[in-house]
Formats: C-alpha cells, sequence, structure tokens
C-alpha cells in the first residue's frame, strides 16, 4: 500500500479542510497556503498520484466540475480571471502526489506567475502523428515514466 498523501488524509477525514463543494466522485476544497484569494483545489476521490492515471470516470466527473468551481470562486471573490494548474511530478511542480486541480483566481497582482519562454514547433506534423498513434483504438499508451 502506497503511504497515504494528505490529500488521502482529508478524503479519510482524518485532516479537516475548507470543503466548497462534494459528490460521488470529487471534492474540492480551499488551499491551505493560497496564492490568491479563492485559490481551491479539486481532486478526484479516486486515488491516483498522476492526471493519465485516471479513470474516465473520475476524469470525466473533474472535467464536469471544474467550470461549477469556477464560477462559484468568480462569485464569491469578484475576480474575471483565473489560471487552472494541474501539475504532475516532483520537476513539474507536483508536492501532493493526488491527482488535484487549482483553480487560482487572479486579482490585481495576486496570482499565479507563469515563466512561459516560447519556442518554435519544428517537427509538428510528424509529432502529432506519433501522438495519434497511441490514441487510436489499438494504439499502444506509452509507458508511465513519473
Ligand atoms: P502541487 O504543488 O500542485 O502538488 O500543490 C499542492 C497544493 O496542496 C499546494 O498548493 C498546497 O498549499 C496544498 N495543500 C497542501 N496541504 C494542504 C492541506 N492540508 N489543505 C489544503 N491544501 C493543502
Amino acid at each position: 500500500m502506497p503511504i497515504p498523501t494528505i490529500f488521502d488524509r482529508i478524503l479519510d477525514g482524518e485532516i479537516p479542510c475548507h470543503r466548497v463543494y462534494e459528490d460521488e466522485h470529487v471534492l474540492s476544497f480551499l488551499d491551505v497556503s493560497p496564492i490568491s484569494r479563492g485559490h481551491a483545489l479539486v481532486i478526484p476521490k479516486e486515488r491516483k498520484a498522476h492526471l493519465h492515471e485516471l479513470s474516465d470516470e473520475s476524469a470525466a466527473a473533474i472535467g464536469r466540475v471544474l467550470p461549477r468551481i469556477a464560477r462559484a470562486v468568480m462569485a464569491a471573490t469578484g475576480c474575471e480571471h483565473y489560471n487552472v494548474l494541474q501539475n504532475n511530478g516532483a520537476q513539474a511542480h507536483q508536492s501532493v502526489f493526488h491527482v488535484h486541480f487549482h483553480v487560482i483566481p487572479h486579482i490585481g497582482d495576486q496570482g499565479l506567475g507563469v515563466d512561459w519562454k516560447p519556442g518554435t514547433l519544428a517537427d509538428g506534423e510528424a509529432l502529432a502523428q506519433a501522438i495519434r498513434a497511441h490514441l487510436e483504438p489499438n494504439g499502444t499508451q506509452p509507458p508511465y515514466t513519473l
């Protein structure tokens, strides 16, 4: 059995949270160290570390709920701009290894800072073809390497 993450312990009721939403598949609560007012987390109840490990059922449930959480956070905080962030793997800044989506309002100078250095798409069609091959009905999914 993997060591329970802090979010497993929240799901188990061992650790309190400021819950904003819950259904059969999804829990949403306020981030304990918010980047901005209203910074919320949305997690599946399915215990998986990374997005690519999620079942279709959990993924669909998260997809349905995210816009609702965003609307509620916007209404409660008055923010008009926000980011949805989802990190996978330590090098991609994941610190809690249970899938989670951040909903981060951008209010004044508070919000997510993005250090995005755009590159050039050199081999677009070859790359798209390589990715498509893994998405075909009989395609081989790449191994998980995180
Ligand atoms: P990430 O870097 O994407 O893994 O983000 C993990 C997030 O979980 C951070 O923003 C933390 O502030 C947040 N976090 C950690 N522990 C708790 C907790 N007990 N309750 C709410 N949020 C938490």
